[in-house]
């Protein structure tokens, strides 16, 4: 996708001059706390009635982070007339000045990098690498949308016919879109969602996630610095559920951008279709039940190196993670023994510890779904090995790295959000099967490949229904503009986030034939 723009570079923690001053500006923050509440038209909105949620530390009950207002009915009503209202001038604004309030803030993301860190590790118990790469992250879709409007949309694509008659194609807003994003990458998501609907012309009223409402709010303070236009984009704070539903419900939302769940999916998508207004477009990025095929011709060292990235990095909450290792037989004692190596010397703990590989999970209720599911696989598969945890971790929602050996993907009936890994050795006339196996989830996001033999990976990659196939490497982390991500079947409808056909379903296209 050849272009000059570049990535952003972060904090390199390596380099003990970036880390120092960074490492202090971060321990500033770690003292405060924050608040968050409905921005309505660029103002705060806090009703002294309305229902608080208090924000706590995901690594430690005691730490309070803030304080966050849940959104009335009357405010959600309110953001939806302010956004609709702001929709014709908005969509009228020169798409280079739409893109310059994003340039903007891209800008101010880097400023405020150590802020954006703290409250990473604090509202949503990140690490210092996946802090540091959320903040790069939003600051590139900042950065890619609005370099995708400057080089497609800032004037109407212009043909000739055979017949000398002239076309145009140009690309307008729809008019309000909804953006609901996850605690999973609160700062990344969360801004990706809403800078591409503005880029494209929409307004936004966009719902974060309840766990991470204080990054959502900050960086929405942070957009309205920019000078954009305080109608364009309205923040609702608060539970998911309602709020959502009022949403979607109301006729004159445009358009639905949604990342989480897939069961969260398909009750939005069943809203949309109950209502008797023009159908709308529904941009989704659910889960996954996301395998890795490791045949007998990889390199066992390698393989550990990227399982445990994929498995367990950003504790496993990515929709990206591997989930199911599909081993071939002849080498899965070695890879199995390797990797309850690499598993007993992982760090777990405090995520603002340098040297914590695996933080906590996000909340007591993912905690308990998840320790659960493992209590429920003990009974049915092998354990094969789990990270023990340090006392430390009892006051936080921590859930211990675990690998189980089970004999087949369909024991798994849902998606399981964090680090746990599942193996399944399987034998070299079974590799059909396997594909087989893995499609018949009906999920397809991620999917990891390590062979050595070019005519295996490309023949599993063929049949693999995924959106990323990801061959002699990890399989998470899909850098903007690089590879754009996205699934299919349960895990999304498309377009890929980071990618170049992204902007196209949040526009409508306009066709204009004239024969001159
Ligand atoms: N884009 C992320 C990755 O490649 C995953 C996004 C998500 O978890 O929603 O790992």
């Amino acid at each position: 996708f050849g272009s000059a723009r570049q990535n952003s570079a972060g904090v390199n923690i390596d380099i003990e001059s970036q880390w120092q001053p960074f490492q202090q500006a971060i321990h500033d923050f770690n003292q405060m706390t924050w608040k968050a509440s409905p921005i309505i038209n660029g103002k705060p909105t806090a009703i002294l009635a309305a229902e608080r949620i208090t924000i706590t530390a995901p690594y430690d009950h005691n730490e309070v982070v803030g304080e966050v207002v849940d959104s009335t009915s009357s405010q959600i009503e309110t953001a939806i007339t302010s956004a609709h209202d702001a929709f014709v001038e908005w969509s009228q604004t020169d798409a280079s000045q739409r893109v310059h309030y994003l340039k903007l803030l891209a800008d101010k993301l880097e400023l405020h990098q150590a802020e954006l860190v703290a409250l990473c590790h604090r509202e949503a118990g990140k690490t210092i690498h996946d802090a540091i790469d959320e903040i790069r992250e939003a600051v590139d879709f900042c950065r890619y949308y609005s370099e995708q409007v400057e080089t497609h949309f800032l004037c109407p694509q212009r043909s000739t016919s055979f017949d000398g008659i002239d076309q145009l194609v140009s690309y307008q807003g729809r008019g309000v879109f909804v953006c609901i994003s996850p605690w999973n990458f609160p700062l990344a998501i969360f801004l990706g969602q809403i800078c591409a609907a503005l880029a494209a012309g929409n307004t936004v009223v966009a719902k974060p996630a309840e766990q991470t409402s204080l990054i959502a709010y900050r960086a929405i303070e942070l957009l309205l610095l920019t000078g954009i236009p305080h109608g364009v984009i309205q923040l609702l704070t608060g539970k998911g559920r309602d709020i959502g539903q009022q949403l979607i419900s109301d006729e004159r939302i445009a358009g639905v951008a949604f990342t989480g769940s897939t069961p969260t999916a398909q009750l939005i998508n069943r809203t949309l279709m109950a209502r008797e207004c023009a159908p709308v477009p529904f941009i989704a990025e659910t889960g996954g039940q996301n395998a890795m095929i490791v045949d007998s011709t990889a390199l066992p060292e390698q393989v550990v190196r990227d399982v445990l990235r994929s498995a367990f990095a950003s504790a496993g909450q990515r929709c990206s993670a591997l989930r199911v290792l599909f081993v071939q037989q002849d080498i899965a004692d070695r890879v199995i023994g390797l990797i309850q190596g690499a598993m007993a010397e992982l760090s777990v703990g405090d995520p603002r510890l340098h040297a914590t590989d695996v933080g906590p999970v996000i909340d007591s209720s993912a905690k308990d779904k998840l320790l659960t599911h493992i209590e429920k696989m003990k009974n049915q598969a092998q354990l094969i090995c789990q990270t023990p945890l340090t006392s430390d971790c009892q006051l936080g929602e921590f859930v211990p790295p675990t690998a189980i050996e089970i004999s087949n993907i369909d024991l798994l009936t849902q998606e399981h959000f964090g680090p746990i890994l599942h193996i399944v050795r399987y034998k070299a006339s079974e590799l059909d099967q396997v594909i087989d196996q893995i499609n018949k989830t009906g999920y397809g996001l991620t999917m990891g490949i390590h062979s050595r033999n070019e005519r295996t990976y490309s023949e599993i990659e063929s049949r693999a229904k995924v959106g990323n196939c990801y061959i002699n490497r990890d399989q998470v982390g899909a850098v903007v503009g690089v590879q754009p991500f996205g699934g299919r079947g349960l895990s999304g409808t498309g377009p890929k986030a980071g990618g170049p056909h992204y902007l196209y379903r949040f526009m409508q296209p306009n066709v204009v034939s004239i024969n001159t």
